[in-house]
């Protein structure tokens, strides 16, 4: 098993334990849903007459970001559902739309100038009544209702600024293990390791049970898969996307309040899966993103460099025009959905949202499928509670009823989506996405088989015909102004990203420098084109070798790119220093 741990959580040291009855990781809709359900149902059931009444309990939730929204990034037109079982009368309590859809586009682009407008819209893409938002202003928003509330007999700690960095085990009589909690990061440490004055140990933070609700690529989650082997009972492995968006300021009057635009084709070559949006949101700003599948067969693929080429077709470039950009991020996503689900439940703990593949690719949504795996989740943890029982068996309680729930449903009928469109927009792919439409997902052959694994290792030489491609062997195609067309690191400090630089680096590289030398010899250091905030730069001597791959962990905006999409696997993401890390406000 790989270590999962970090040079800063130290061995050697002594650590406080804290005791909670059931602990969140990860401030996302998920978990914050979750959360909030859990405190509705112990309320409700402590009033219930002549139950056995829930007090004394005490709930915890950890997000490594510095506040609880910081971290928060997505499109992002959210499907209600989820939030209205949640809290019916949202609007009423101040929830942060930006408007509600009224105008969709969507577009095939087939060059730089060319493409049409679909004169009907796919079923899938309808978004009518759903509501524009940003994710960071909609955490902020949920975290805000749950603070506010006073539920007796327990105590909630939200607990932003603490990343975590392990999952406390316990053998079980039987041999297995259960989760008995996380640890949080050490803070305070220099980057050989050694404690800085100001040294503060992670805790301990032990629970009842533990919600994993990371996002994608969790690196606890990843921990939870090399110990108990989640995903074997999935039929296809783990898939994601990469997303980037820019936050524009136009003119008033630019774009219609509640417009919403989709396009496939343009700027990315035949044979590749993603596509773009555009997004109105309120006070005349835009957001305006590109998505594309790291198990594309482009071993340098980089979503920021097709954002910006995206910006030049002239229906995108007369949204924008005249306007500036504000804010930048980027985020992987994960896209496998129900046929890429691992187990969702083991003993002491549980997997939500993006951690467990709960996206409908074919959507482009997984908000609403995350926070109704926080509901489901709620209401089996109350179960738990009052049976003071958090086996595997009463656990997986929650799996089978999410399965059973509209979101399991709305997935079961996406399963075949992202291994439909895995090699881009074919007419094999456009015939087998017409027939799933009106057969509930089904296609000839059953459930397809996704080539993740083959398409993530695909080298230069197998897609360019060069081995040992540069980057400055490609034609960019395209000129960078500062206006329209944005630098990487230009967009990379719109994104508010800090971390302090006098600590360990949190880009691990596991297998060795030889093993990026190499690479940059064969491969071409894929690493310093995807990564989205030009973490990884190589500098060859004068015989053009290498010895290292040089990382500027410090313009990390946490995006996860390079743990999925290193060939070598070579990278583990491991959360820095809690508070590190982008800060995103419209995103
Ligand atoms: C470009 C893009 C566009 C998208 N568009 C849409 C859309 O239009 N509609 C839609 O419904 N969905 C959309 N999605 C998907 C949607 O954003 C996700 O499905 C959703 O955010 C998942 O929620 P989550 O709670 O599971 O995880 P996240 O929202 O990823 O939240 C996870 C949280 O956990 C924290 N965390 C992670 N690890 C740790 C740790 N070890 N310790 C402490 N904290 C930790 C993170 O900082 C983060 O705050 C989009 C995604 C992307 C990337
Ligand atoms: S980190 Fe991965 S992609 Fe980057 S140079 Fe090393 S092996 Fe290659
Ligand atoms: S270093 Fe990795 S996680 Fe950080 S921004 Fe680059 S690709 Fe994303």
């Amino acid at each position: 098993m790989r270590d999962f741990s970090t040079q800063s959580a130290r061995p050697d040291v002594e650590r406080e334990d804290l005791d909670f009855d059931v602990l969140f990781v990860g401030a996302g809709p998920s978990n914050l849903a979750g959360l909030w359900r859990l405190l509705d149902s112990i309320e409700a059931h402590n009033k219930k007459p002549g139950v056995k009444k829930l007090e004394g309990l005490t709930i915890g939730l950890i997000e490594k970001g510095d506040e609880i929204g910081d971290h928060a990034f997505s499109g992002a037109v959210l499907d209600p559902q989820a939030l209205t079982e949640l809290c019916p009368d949202f609007m009423e309590r101040g929830f942060p739309t930006e408007g509600e859809v009224k105008e969709e586009e969507v577009w095939l682009f087939t060059s730089d100038r060319g493409g049409f407008k679909f004169p009907v819209l796919p079923p899938f893409l309808h978004n009518h009544g759903n509501h524009i938002v940003s994710l960071s202003k909609m955490v902020r928003w949920m975290a805000a209702q749950i603070e506010a509330r006073e539920v007796p007999g327990v105590d909630v700690m939200l607990l932003p600024g603490f990343a975590g960095i392990n999952v406390l085990w316990a053998d079980q009589p039987d041999g297995t293990k259960k989760v008995v909690g996380v640890q949080t990061a050490d803070k305070g440490v220099n980057p050989d390791g050694s404690p800085k004055n100001n040294f503060e140990p992670g805790n301990n933070l032990r629970a009842k049970v533990t919600v994993f609700g990371e996002g994608p690529r969790g690196h606890l989650s990843r921990e939870l898969e090399a110990v108990l082997g989640l995903q074997a009972s999935a039929s296809n492995p783990q898939a994601y996307e990469m997303g980037v968006k820019e936050i524009w300021e136009v003119p008033e009057g630019q774009v219609p309040d509640g417009f919403v635009l989709h396009s496939t084709g343009f700027p990315q070559p035949d044979g590749e899966s993603g596509g773009s949006f555009v997004y109105k949101m309120g006070g005349n700003k835009l957001a305006v993103g590109f998505v594309v599948s790291l198990d594309t067969k482009d071993p340098f693929v980089d979503a920021h460099l097709l954002l910006q080429k995206f910006k030049k077709h002239p229906r995108i470039a007369s949204l924008i025009q005249g306007g500036k950009m504000l804010q930048y991020g980027g985020k992987a996503l994960a896209i496998g959905g129900w046929s890429s689900m691992p187990k969702l439940a083991f003993a002491g703990g549980m997997l939500v949202g993006d951690s467990a593949q709960m996206v409908n690719a074919a959507r482009l949504k997984g908000i609403h499928l995350g926070m109704k795996a926080g509901l489901v989740a709620a209401d089996t943890i109350l179960e738990a509670l009052v049976a003071d029982d958090f086996s595997d068996q009463r656990l997986m309680g929650y799996s089978r009823a999410y399965m059973a729930s509209w979101a399991g449903t709305e997935l079961y009928k996406s399963r075949n989506f992202h291994a439909i469109v895995e090699e881009g927009l074919t007419p094999k792919a456009g015939l087998e996405l017409g027939i799933s439409m009106f057969t509930s997902g089904w296609v000839p052959g059953g459930t397809k088989t996704m080539h993740v694994d083959a398409h993530m290792t695909q080298t230069t030489e197998a897609y360019y015909g060069k081995k040992g491609m540069k980057l400055s062997d490609i034609d960019l195609g395209i000129k960078f102004d500062g206006k329209r067309a944005i630098q990487k690191l230009d967009d990379v400090y719109a994104s508010g990203t800090m971390h302090d630089e006098h600590q360990p680096g949190h880009l691990k590289i596991v297998k060795g420098d030889h093993v990026c030398a190499t690479c940059w010899d064969e491969k071409g250091a894929p690493c310093t084109i995807f990564c989205p905030a030009q973490v990884y730069e190589m500098h060859p001597d004068a015989s053009g070798k290498v010895d290292k791959v040089a990382i500027a962990f410090s313009n990390c905006v946490h995006c996860k790119t390079c743990d999925i999409k290193c060939p070598e696997e070579n990278v583990i993401w491991t959360p820095p220093e809690g508070g590190g890390g982008p800060k995103y406000t419209f995103c």
